[in-house]
């Protein structure tokens, strides 16, 4: 009798370098011929605005079946393996386990879609050690119990993307990437269906990261055919020591999920904020933006940084009174700043009109009168004439922002921020047969065999 078991681990990588992808993969490699993979790997992005995130604030969840007996085998290697790659000599690395067999409760799907948006603690996490099927093993402070449970309680049942992953070798770790940058250029073009390879506005090559972590380059994409057509066009000038293919939440969106009045805000939230500018924007030091709104129950600022770029140009045409539907994070309170929306993108729902008033023509010589005194009309100061009815004429100035959503470059663009292009793309329901999955990744895992 074949049981499903769900596994995710979060919280393995520092700093320093390591990466939970990376320790993922290594596993699936060693795990793969053991029990079938009913899903692709799942890469989850979780509340990108809590503190003590790693980097990214991603876990990893892996869904198989197989015998009790492979099962329990899979446990251990998985156990052993994050004990032995995480680097737990760094105090900020608190990796967490999480396996639950067969169905996920619903409890934990629950937390899941809190933690993409809210602030969990351990202590609450660790509560679901309690239910029958449910194990969580802590390593270090254990907070990584935490993103494992968002993580296996996240099928990724609504909108998602694929992330093809090429590791580094080893002896690579820390070097200049060699990669052919026009090989990149090919195969951005020719995949329409994979998005954010390129920054061309800036021009950014996005897949390769610049860190000293594992990665060689990440090519995300709407299907696995398309994200693999794009890989086999790169052509990478190292040695690449793995592939994977990961299902994930990035780029979807899905820690703005919820409303809230200004007056509810709490540091470290995600959250989307419906408001009326009531502060114009203006630069502080540092070049970053910042503008206010209100609504009815409060007021609070808002931040477009230095690093969102031509973001900030496009949001100082902001003007008091228009209406706008804020998405961000939110900073706590600090020695020079009260607590503020840290903006990921903003929509525009109304905009107000502006005016400019000028002085009417003459109608005898047509020439522009001037003012005759306050409330006195106004004189041609060319044929003398006088008009006391005459008003200043109004003319509207034309809006330098429309009504629509503004993002960030994609060079600024956070792991889980939806880019224009996928704007009205929706992945759900486009799930592949257990069978493809199992061909598909025998494929990546012996790609150099
Ligand atoms: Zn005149």
């Amino acid at each position: 009798m074949k049981k499903e078991l769900h596994i995710a681990f979060d919280d393995t990588d520092s700093l320093k370098g390591s990466c939970t992808t990376h320790l993922a993969t290594l596993i699936v490699h060693e795990i793969f011929d053991q029990v079938d993979f009913i899903d692709f790997p799942n890469l989850i992005r979780l509340n990108p605005n809590i503190p003590h995130k790693t980097r990214g604030n991603g876990a990893v969840a892996f869904r198989i079946e197989g015998d009790n007996s492979d099962l329990e085998v899979v446990r251990e290697v998985v156990i052993k393996t994050v004990k032995k790659m995480a680097r737990l000599e760094d105090e900020n690395t608190n990796p967490g386990i999480a396996f639950v067999s067969n169905t996920i409760p619903k409890e934990v799907k629950h937390l899941s879609k809190r933690a993409m948006w809210a602030v969990i603690s351990i202590p609450e996490a660790e509560e679901f050690n309690s239910l029958a099927n449910v194990e969580l093993i802590k390593l270090g402070n254990g907070r990584g119990i935490i993103g494992a449970l968002g993580a296996i309680g996240n099928p990724l049942e609504n909108d998602f993307t694929y992330e093809h992953l090429a590791y580094r070798m080893p002896k690579n770790f820390g070097t200049k990437r060699m990669i052919d940058r026009e090989s990149i250029l090919t195969a951005d073009k020719a995949t329409p269906l994979t998005f954010s390879n390129v920054d061309y506005k800036y021009n950014s090559i996005m897949i390769t990261p610049r860190g000293a972590d594992p990665v060689f380059s990440g090519i995300r994409g709407e299907t696995i055919d398309e994200v693999m057509k794009a890989w086999s066009l790169v052509k990478p000038l190292e040695e690449i020591s793995m592939l994977m293919v990961y299902r994930t939440n990035q780029h979807t969106n899905q820690h703005f999920v919820k409303e809230f009045p200004i007056n509810q805000l709490k540091p470290h939230l995600s959250v989307i904020v419906h408001g009326t500018i009531n502060k114009k924007p203006y630069y502080i030091e540092g070049s970053h933006l910042i503008f206010s709104i209100r609504d009815d129950t409060d007021e609070i600022d808002c931040a477009a940084y230095e690093p969102t770029k031509s973001f900030r140009g496009e949001l100082s045409n902001l003007a008091i009174g228009d209406n706008v539907t804020v998405f961000g994070g939110v900073r706590p309170t600090g020695e020079k700043h009260p607590m503020t929306i840290n903006i990921e993108r903003l929509r525009v729902n109304s905009l107000v009109k502006q005016f400019i008033y000028e002085n009417p023509f003459c109608d005898k010589c047509g020439a522009r009168l001037k003012s005759a005194g306050k409330n006195k009309g106004f004189k041609c100061q060319k044929c003398s004439a006088v008009y006391r009815e005459k008003k200043q004429l109004e003319k509207e100035l034309p809006r330098k922002i429309s009504l629509k959503e503004y993002l960030p470059p994609i060079i600024a663009h956070r792991h889980l921020t939806k880019p224009l292009e996928r704007m009205n793309r929706d992945n759900k329901n486009k799930r592949f047969r257990k069978s493809d999955i199992t061909k598909i990744m025998r494929m990546l895992v012996n790609f150099r065999k």
